[in-house]
């Protein structure tokens, strides 16, 4: 039984008409064959990424977004001390030195998590609810001064509130994440 060839058609990666040399040959050449299973391959990983994504609890998109949010946060004030107590150089922690800590606090004020105004670099003693009983303010009240220092009093009243409430959908904690991973880039940019 003699093969029937098939019509000219266009190769299914380079889109120049071909004719087929066999039954279901889809590209021209072995070079197109190589690049057309690259770029499926490609649309499958991303494909699995987005449905990764799409099935991810939002508590690990908060989780992964504030994770970043933090990060540009404690590069912002590298050069800054504690913004509650002060220090320069606390002891090196397995955790790092620095974390990110928020003036109101996430539980109570959701509206406030990725509020740039809200969050500032400090000492790991500090965020953790350190006492300093022989100075004359909390830990708090000193944060809320240097605030003053850092964002003036239109921006500390505002920082205050009221807010109105405010619930995240997935695609905005991806898209948070997304700009402070830009924003991250940018700042090494800038200081190397
Ligand atoms: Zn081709
Ligand atoms: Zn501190």
């Amino acid at each position: 039984m003699a093969c029937e060839r098939e019509e000219v058609k266009p190769c299914a990666h380079c889109q120049t008409p071909f004719t087929p040399q066999r039954m279901g040959q889809r590209v021209c050449s072995p070079r197109c064959a190589g690049r057309l299973v690259k770029a499926v391959k490609k649309a499958e990983a991303v494909q699995t990424r987005e449905r990764k994504q799409a099935m991810k609890p939002i508590r690990d998109l908060v989780k992964a977004a504030q994770e970043v949010f933090n990060k540009w946060i404690r590069a912002r004030d590298s050069d800054l001390p504690c913004v509650s107590c002060g220090v320069e150089n606390p002891p090196m922690t397995s955790g790092g030195q620095w974390d990110a800590g928020h003036f109101l606090n996430r539980g109570s004020h959701p509206a406030l998590r990725f509020n740039e105004d809200n969050c500032h670099k400090q000492c790991k003693a500090c965020n953790g609810g350190a006492q300093y009983p022989h100075m004359a303010l909390s830990i708090r009240e000193r944060y809320q001064d240097e605030l003053l220092n850092r964002i003036g009093p239109e921006r500390l009243e505002a920082l205050l509130g009221p807010h109105p409430e405010v619930k995240l959908n997935r695609d905005e904690l991806i898209a948070i994440r997304a700009t402070y991973i830009q924003r991250l880039k940018d700042l090494k940019k800038e200081a190397a």
